[in-house]
């Protein structure tokens, strides 16, 4: 592996627009969160910019979109093996402007590449139908069609797989597309993007637009009629003001939006399994993942032992930086994201929880918080209302099964749910009960290239991933034809 320097210089600084890269009259900082240095400037693109870039998506599209399925699908292929092949720099690149540590920005390559080795493989199976209709009178011809060109906005959390996640399907199902990465986070998608030219991605497929006027330059795009199809990922409040400009268009859109996990724990569970899912479903991302276990709801029966083991294993982890062996936990995104930590904790403990570890922030520069647990929390506590996004696990106890699908659902969230039990009827009972769009049963992380990910309520619209996932840049169309024996 190259050193910290010699990556992040190789990163391109500029914007990506029909395949050239661009200088911008401004810059902006790219920070390390575990040190607060500033690690890189990238330019810091103007709503013209963005306009430039839906352009070149524009122009790029028609060729893309008859370009056969099997020459897409192998330009995503070259891609997988580049990105196999330079895994050890772009994790680091990750772990660098993003804090997590080195061993999950190595397993977000692995899921985040599954999503190029996937959709390429789904690009060979759009298919339509033909048949009779029922009067018999003429002939259905159903085919699918790309979109046309996508807005892509992306989340700092997984700086890679969320942006692999819709850039994939997207490519696969012939649509061009103007990627946004946070700002926060733009050195990935800015590797990503030259690895993809690498690869041989023609010119204006995709196109990247990094900008701190987030705001602006997506609201130039959105009202362009040029732009066909918006995807999102990131918090509910944004995802709704983005619905409401997309409305004007009547665009097509995916919403990847917030979660407010509930964990189950019943009776009957194995505790050691339950333990170790809470250990993944919690800290995986240092807390900071929309299917971050939120509520940990365990019936009264095993709460107290269930606190004892995960305090255990809490006390075990390692803060640090992400690059240093053995961290397991490192620093949270910014300093806001460390207030609210503390702020919640606070709230929580203030109403009668009981602080069994963890609850302040860590000596030291960079923007890190404790791993903590909160058992006994009073269900009106912000933590049980309010998306955590840092490391903090708290605990409510239950009595029945109906209290816990109750608590379980009391929430305007349905990305995910968690549920151990060891009893099968049970199981299947919250399959069906708990109002959200994916389930961990027995599990503590659901993520997989091949599912379809995604949220009811307001955690979402659409599905990434699966064979659903494709079908979020397709259209069918209809066409009828006379009987020809008629
Ligand atoms: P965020 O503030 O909503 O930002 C997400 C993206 O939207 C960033 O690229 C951000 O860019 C951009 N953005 C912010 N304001 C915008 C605006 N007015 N117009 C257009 N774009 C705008 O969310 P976040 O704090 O980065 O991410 C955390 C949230 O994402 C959590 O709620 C988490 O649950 C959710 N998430 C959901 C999924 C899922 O699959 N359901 C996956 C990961 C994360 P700038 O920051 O540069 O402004």
């Amino acid at each position: 592996m190259a050193d910290e320097r010699t990556i992040l210089d190789a990163v391109p600084d500029g914007l990506l627009i029909g395949g050239a890269w661009r200088t911008a009259a401004r810059r902006f900082d790219v920070t390390d969160p575990s040190t607060g240095d500033v690690i890189k400037q990238v330019a810091d693109g103007t709503p013209d910019d963005g306009l430039a870039a839906l352009a070149a998506a524009h122009d790029a599209f028609p060729a893309w979109s008859r370009t056969p399925a099997r020459e897409r699908a192998e330009l995503l292929r070259r891609a997988f093996d580049l990105l196999q092949e330079r895994a050890d720099d772009i994790a680091l690149l990750m772990t660098l402007e993003m804090g997590k540590p080195l061993a999950e920005s190595r397993a977000e390559v692995t899921y985040g590449g599954e999503f190029l080795r996937w959709f390429g493989e789904e690009a060979a199976r759009i298919q339509g139908r033909y048949g009779a209709n029922p009067e018999g009178t003429g002939r259905m011809i159903v085919t699918r069609h790309p979109v046309g060109p996508c807005y892509l906005i992306t989340p700092w959390n997984f700086p890679l797989a969320m942006a692999t996640r819709k850039i994939a399907p997207a490519l696969a199902a012939g649509c061009t597309v103007v990627v946004k990465p946070a700002s926060l986070t733009p050195l990935t998608t800015l590797a990503f993007a030259q690895l993809q030219l690498d690869a041989g991605l023609p010119a204006g497929v995709v196109n990247v637009v990094t900008t701190t006027s987030s705001g602006p330059v997506s609201e130039a795009i959105i009202g362009d009629p040029r732009l066909r199809k918006l995807s999102f990922t990131g918090s509910t409040e944004v995802g709704r003001s983005l619905l409401a400009q997309a409305a004007d268009g009547v665009l097509r859109t995916s919403m990847e939006l917030g979660g407010n996990a509930p964990f189950v724990v019943f009776e009957d569970a194995d505790l050691d399994a339950a333990v170790d899912g809470a250990m993944a479903a919690k800290f995986r991302n240092i807390g900071q993942a929309c299917t971050a276990a939120n509520r940990f709801v365990v019936h009264r029966s095993v709460a107290d032992e269930f606190a004892r083991r995960v305090t255990e294993r809490v006390d075990a982890l390692r803060v640090g930086r992400g690059t240093e062996d053995g961290v397991t936990i490192g620093p949270l995104i910014d300093d806001r994201a460390v207030a609210k930590a503390d702020e919640l904790v606070r709230d929580a403990v203030d109403r009668g929880a009981t602080l069994r570890t963890g609850g302040s922030t860590v000596d030291r520069p960079g923007t890190f918080y404790e791993a903590t647990v909160l058992s006994d929390v009073p269900r009106e506590s912000r933590l049980m209302r309010e998306e955590i996004f840092g490391p903090v696990l708290a605990i409510t106890p239950f009595d029945d099964e109906d209290e816990a699908v109750a608590v379980a659902n009391g929430t305007e969230y349905g990305l995910v749910s968690y549920v151990y039990t060891r009893d099968l009827a049970r199981g299947q009972r919250m399959i069906e009960r708990l109002e959200t769009g994916m389930l961990g049963l027995n599990v503590g992380v659901v993520s997989n290239a091949a599912a379809p990910f995604g949220g009811v309520k307001q955690s979402g619209l659409g599905r990434e991933g699966g064979a659903e996932g494709i079908g979020e840049y397709l259209e069918t169309r209809y066409t009828l034809t006379p009987d020809p024996f008629a």
